[in-house]
């Protein structure tokens, strides 16, 4: 907790108001102070190897597993989300980190390469070390599973970590800490700083050797130019519009339940949730149908009362009223709700149709319990409809035989077919996007390779006769390499 003279700033419950916690503003030169105990202990973490980590993980895991109750009861206090869905946040997190730690041993194992035929005298390797000090900015809408997606990945492959939790879940970050150094074997593994804005910009440029951040497109603009100062390397995980696409041929009762889940479970404040549907005008009436009779029986409200809860981000109001009204300026219709949906601190659900693709609400991200639900004359014009955003972050498709070939035309980093935020809960799959949506990706073995680097070991088995990296090549030596060139038509290496 902070004392009198350290500045501080408070975290609050959405719903109502009231402050949960008080937490210190980590300044700027306390962060470099931090970092430089997080590269000291990092030489301990990497040489305890991958059993030894995997064992300090799983503990921290059994950990969090046991203390389930108290961290989602804390989540759903600085979130206003309800308590399963803290719980169910709280489970997934701890699968990935199980994940990681159970699979960095195989995923960064030495590989070995075919050396080509003019080097065919060297065995070819390439090593995979971690990077040191991984600094990792969160987000507040999944304050658990959201980082832990970066800090466990970055952990299992040897590096410790720095991170810096949204200052409107800073309890859920120093919880993190609290836990972990209850399982480690000596201190700054694992530490998490609090602050604002600044203090994840101290971060940026503390000379961590990777920022791994996750947040608005744009704040990420501005920690990828704060680290381009430093050289320091970025992934950058950031908003989305993700659109679902509804074919004729769709199970419509199981996609309408599932998107309207999506774009609406934990107040529409989730990056892969969905905000716009594309569904083929011979089905799209049936759809609407549905989805209305479904929004009819959910409500927001306060954590034991709501399907969901509040917004958790107070100016966040505005801009999802902003968009209901520019929707409905731009020629689109209320099929449910309306700006009297927006109830601050609450939003009840709402249902848009026939939003002109050029209007506000189509193009920015919402994050609010809303749905825009546009018709289209066949899948073509989803696939371009579905594409035609700033963002690529996740998309769903909802077709009993064409789900494949559809996926296989979006401009996105992940797609479900018949199902919805899924891939955010199998932890052996990449987690990204493409475009406004970042880049880079957490989760999976691609997730776990951004905190390491490669390092080549080339050696050399025998000795040819022949000298090609030598003052001492000879005319013949040229010759051979010319000729195996013709003959190979270049396929030499
Ligand atoms: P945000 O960009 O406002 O803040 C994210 C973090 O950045 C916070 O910890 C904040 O303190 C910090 N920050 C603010 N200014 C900074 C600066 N100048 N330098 C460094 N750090 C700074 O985002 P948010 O409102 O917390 O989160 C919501 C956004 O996150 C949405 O756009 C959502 O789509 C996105 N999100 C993306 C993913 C994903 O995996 N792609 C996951 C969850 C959330």
């Amino acid at each position: 907790m902070a004392t009198k003279r350290t500045p501080s700033f408070d975290s609050h419950n959405p719903a109502t108001g009231e402050v949960v916690g008080t937490y210190p503003i980590v300044s700027g030169k306390q962060v470099v102070e931090i970092v430089s105990h997080a590269r000291e202990a990092s030489h301990q973490w990497e040489k305890l190897g991958f059993n030894g980590r995997k064992k300090v993980l799983l503990a921290w895991s059994s950990l969090i597993i046991r203390r389930i109750d108290q961290i989602a009861a804390l989540i759903s206090l600085e979130t206003g989300k309800p308590l399963s869905d803290a719980k169910l946040e709280v489970s997934i997190a701890v699968s990935h980190l199980g994940w990681a730690a159970r699979h960095a041993e195989e995923i960064m194992r030495t590989s070995y390469r075919a050396p080509g035929l003019l080097m065919a005298n060297m065995s070819a390797t390439v090593q995979r070390s971690p990077l040191g000090v991984v600094g990792v900015i969160g987000p507040w809408n999944y304050p658990i599973f959201t980082p832990v997606g970066s800090i466990s990945y970055a952990l299992a492959a040897g590096n410790t970590v720095v991170f810096k939790p949204s200052e409107f879940t800073a309890g859920v970050g120093v919880w993190l800490e609290e836990t972990f150094n209850e399982v480690a074997p000596f201190a700054d593994i694992f530490t998490t700083i609090t602050g604002l804005g600044e203090t994840g910009g101290a971060l940026c440029t503390s000379g961590v050797d990777k920022l791994s951040f996750t947040g608005s497109t744009r704040t990420a603009k501005l920690v990828a130019a704060q680290c381009a100062a430093t050289m320091t390397p970025v992934v950058l995980e950031c908003g989305g519009k993700d659109p679902v696409i509804v074919a004729a041929d769709a199970n419509l009762a199981r996609a309408v339940d599932a998107t309207m889940w999506s774009a609406m479970a934990n107040a529409g404040q989730s990056c892969i949730g969905a905000e716009r549907v594309y569904a083929d005008e011979k089905v799209a009436d049936k759809f609407i149908e549905l989805a209305v009779e479904l929004a009819q029986t959910i409500h927001a409200g306060a954590p034991g009362d709501g399907n969901y809860g509040p917004a958790t981000m107070p100016s966040q109001i505005k801009v999802i009223q902003s968009h209901i009204k520019s929707a409905i300026k731009d020629g689109g219709t209320c099929a449910y709700g309306g700006s009297a949906s927006v109830q601050p601190p609450f939003v009840q659900p709402v249902i848009l149709l026939d939003v002109p693709e050029n209007s506000a609400a189509m193009r920015e991200e919402t994050f609010g319990p809303i749905i825009i639900i546009n018709r289209v004359k066949n899948m073509q014009e989803a696939i371009e409809l579905a594409n035609a955003s700033t963002y690529g972050l996740g998309a769903n498709v909802w077709s009993k035989h064409q789900g494949k070939r559809i996926a296989g035309k979006l401009a996105c980093g992940m797609v479900a077919i018949n199902s919805t935020f899924s891939f955010a809960a199998i932890a052996s799959v990449p987690f990204g996007g493409v475009k406004d949506s970042g880049y880079g990706r957490v989760h999976g073995p691609e997730g776990l390779l951004e905190y390491t680097y490669a390092r080549t070991v080339v050696r050399t088995r025998f000795n040819l006769p022949i000298k090609f990296l030598s003052f001492k090549r000879r005319p013949k030596d040229d010759t051979l390499v010319i000729t195996l060139t013709k003959w190979l038509k270049g396929r030499l290496g």
